[in-house]
């Protein structure tokens, strides 16, 4: 398979929604009725941009849904509204705010990071039925626990105040991974893939196994062969990307080499789909380079 930048790009504008993933198996025969899947799994883009404040595209973000539950793949900015509007306008209710309880940071980028304090305070203002759980790399604690503390005024006045709100939606049980498996639930499997993101010392993709699909979402990664490895022949690879020839007309040579160690260009992840034979490739956390923007990222 032999992808060039121009067919990415139109492979990403045609897809936003994966609403159940489909293989050439499940197309029903000719004279026969569709058979509805025991288990469905959904994959919906929240946020495709990156550090530049591109109005069009909300920070990194990725919605696994298996069924009722929801699985959130970093907290970019705007990420609770945008789960929220993909509940209202695609009918996902496992979408709706109070439901959010579970989110994977690839690591502590604050592109991939702003949402956080809103994923975690958001959803307890609304009613959120308990805690939210948050996975991530070594760090991962200790920003939970100062945003935390920076919202110390706001959730005391909101759990002592006139609201009454429920203190146990204003937890937050906080994991620091390593590379394996972090999540199994019995439906749902999560492991998380180590990744080569420039000069981070950890970083990572994560793998979604469910009853019916197998999801990977690559995070922020130059070509890693263990992401490779974990995401041979799945149904769906969400992967990052950036356009090295653009980068080339606009940037120093600097901010070049720069992406070349941190992310992954359009020509690179073409042969990476040629080994992976994912089902279907997804772009996202998409640096084209934006000239009507001087605010493009040096780094994300
Ligand atoms: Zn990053
Ligand atoms: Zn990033």
């Amino acid at each position: 398979m032999r992808l060039n930048s121009t067919s990415l790009a139109l492979l990403f504008m045609s897809i936003l929604f994966i609403s159940p993933v489909a293989t050439a198996q499940d197309r029903p025969k000719a004279d026969q009725p569709p058979v509805p899947p025991a288990s469905k799994t959904q994959v919906i883009l929240l946020g495709t941009g990156n550090p530049a404040p591109n109005p069009d595209r909300s920070g990194p973000a990725v919605a696994v849904v298996v069924n009722n539950s929801t699985f959130i793949v970093d907290a970019g900015v705007g990420v609770v509204r945008r789960a929220e509007k993909a509940a209202r306008d695609k009918g996902i209710p496992a979408l709706r705010t109070s439901y959010l309880d579970k989110v994977f940071i690839t690591h502590l980028h604050s592109d991939h990071t702003l949402g956080l304090a809103d994923l975690i305070l958001t959803p307890a203002v609304v009613g959120r039925n308990g805690s939210i759980a948050v996975y991530g790399p070594p760090g991962v604690a200790s920003m939970t626990t100062h945003l935390l503390a920076a919202y110390e005024q706001d959730i005391r006045m909101r759990i002592n105040g006139f609201e009454k709100g429920d203190p146990k939606a204003y937890r937050v049980n906080t994991h620091e991974i390593e590379p394996g498996i972090i999540y199994d639930d019995g439906r749902t499997k999560v492991t998380a893939i180590p990744v080569k993101h420039g000069s981070w010392k950890y970083a990572f993709g994560y793998r979604f196994d469910t009853p019916d699909r197998c999801v990977v979402i690559s995070g922020d990664t130059a070509r890693s062969q263990d992401l490779i490895d974990a995401a041979k022949g799945c149904d769906v690879l969400v992967h990052e990307v950036y356009s090295a020839q653009t980068l080339a007309q606009l940037f120093s040579s600097g901010s070049q080499r720069y992406h070349s160690t941190f992310h992954t260009s359009g020509v690179e992840l073409g042969k990476i789909a040629a080994e992976v034979k994912p089902g279907i490739l997804v772009l996202y956390h998409q640096l084209w380079g934006d000239p009507k923007s001087r605010s493009s990222p040096k780094s994300a």
